[in-house]
């Protein structure tokens, strides 16, 4: 489907649409609207829609902050809730573009694309299917999202006749109206903890998808009167919020990492897609796990990994290899959580997969034992490194990741690390309460 200017025009006219956000995202991934009515909307199709970039997380540019919307046709949805304005609204998924006609190189969707160019001058287009979880919490009575949750459902559970189902089963069907094809849709783990997974799509699709996932559900759950978070770790001693990326690579329409002859059926180029993510998920890491709460759930016990390994057999591996093979062979990179910018975090492991192809990098051999099982001198006999323990130190890797840094490119590294440092800094110094409990009394 690829839709003209005259389409959208048209069906804005056929359904009634009264306004239109022209959205993008920032650095962090939050989803951005410029506001239009269907008036506007002819000029909005040219590309003529401006607003000021300065204001915007990580476009900063003091001289020059004019920046300009390029709607992407294709993205034109109907949203199918009423939003406070009255009227249909629709929305457009843009580019960034900066006053010179230029995309602007900061803006995290010309960043996807790029590494995109560049995985398609090597032949390939990526897919990518993600996994993404999150938590629905009680409001208080100000409208204030809390951490609390009546929900006691666990992995699975069925019906747990309460506020979270309902909220789950509407948001797959704000979705479905939206045109995503809902796999599946599940409790999690954790109380209040749901996942819904959506049909993989390319690599650009599914970012777009990822943050629309975001802002849907968060909408519907307030309609319900209850917050959706994809904060990676909102409750201590629970499991975190992941979001696992499935991705594979096609070439002339085939699924360039399956290979019948070979032993696990994978290809040579999943096997250096697979040491591509390897050598460069402590970098990756950075964006992909861009929070300081994010590596709280990184840590032994919760499902989430914290060493680095490959497996097609277990589920402790950063790198696993899911059954199906033919059309659906693919890796699943299991760091990721919600929290990432979903642009950024695709065009990072993209890069590393590509990179991985391009100089032939060994993954060594797969780890069939549970990971977590293993002491630390099994883990250093076997190789297995552990991902960063922190913000910081991912920054600190991503600083020596020369293709990591190149696929974000010099405006969206220096911003992102800019801001993380700060981040970083405001939490180091504060005093938490666990240090009052562990400390006060003792010294
Ligand atoms: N919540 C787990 C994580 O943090 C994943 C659980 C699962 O999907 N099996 O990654
Ligand atoms: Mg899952
Ligand atoms: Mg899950
Ligand atoms: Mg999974």
């Amino acid at each position: 489907m690829s839709l003209t200017k005259e389409d959208i025009l048209q069906q804005a006219e056929e359904l009634d649409v009264k306004f239109i956000r022209m959205q993008f995202t920032d650095i962090l991934g939050i989803t951005k609207n410029v506001a239009i009515t269907v008036e506007q909307l002819e000029e909005a199709l040219e590309g003529n829609t401006m607003f000021d970039g300065s204001s915007i997380e990580g476009f900063t540019r003091i001289q020059e902050s004019d920046m300009y919307l390029e709607p992407d046709y294709d993205t034109f949805t109907i949203f199918p809730w009423r939003p406070n304005e009255g009227g249909t609204v629709a929305r457009l998924i843009c580019d960034v573009y900066d006053a010179d006609g230029n995309p602007f190189s900061g803006g995290p969707r010309n960043i996807l694309k790029k590494v995109i160019k560049e995985a398609a001058e090597m032949g390939y287009e990526m897919y990518a299917g993600p996994e993404p979880e999150f938590f629905l919490f009680e409001t208080d009575e100000n409208g204030e999202p809390t951490t609390i949750t009546h929900d006691k459902g666990g992995y699975f559970d069925l019906s747990p006749v309460d506020l979270g189902y309902n909220t789950r089963r509407d948001i797959s069907l704000a979705l479905e109206e939206m045109g995503f094809e809902v796999e599946a849709s599940h409790h999690e783990v954790a109380p209040g903890q749901h996942e819904i997974d959506f049909k993989y799509a390319d690599a650009l699709k599914t970012a777009d998808n990822i943050a629309t996932f975001k802002f849907v559900t968060k909408a519907i759950a307030k309609e319900h009167g209850l917050h959706a978070t994809f904060m990676p770790k909102p409750i201590f001693g629970e499991n975190g919020s992941g979001m696992h990326m499935n991705q594979s690579l096609f070439k002339d329409g085939e699924n360039a990492f399956y290979d019948p002859d070979d032993e696990l059926g994978l290809s040579k180029i999943a096997y250096h897609y697979i040491g591509g993510l390897m050598k460069h998920a402590k970098a990756i890491a950075a964006i992909t796990n861009p929070t300081i709460n994010s590596y709280k759930r990184l840590v032994p016990g919760y499902e989430a990994p914290v060493y680095m390994a490959w497996s097609s057999a277990n589920r402790s591996a950063l790198v696993r290899i899911p059954a199906s093979r033919g059309e659906g062979t693919r890796v699943e990179m299991r760091n990721p959580d919600p929290a990432a910018n979903p642009y950024l975090a695709m065009a990072v492991m993209l890069k590393a997969g590509l990179d991985g192809i391009k100089n032939e990098i060994d993954p060594g051999e797969e780890t069939l034992d549970n990971i977590y099982d293993m002491t630390d001198a099994e883990r250093k006999e076997a190789g297995i490194d552990s991902l960063p323990g922190d913000l910081m130190s991912a920054l600190g890797q991503l600083k020596q990741d020369e293709v990591i840094k190149s696929a974000l490119g010099e405006h969206a590294y220096t911003h992102f690390v800019k801001g993380k440092t700060i981040e970083w800094n405001v939490y180091r110094n504060q005093v938490h309460q666990w240090e009052l409990d562990q400390y006060l009394e003792t010294f």
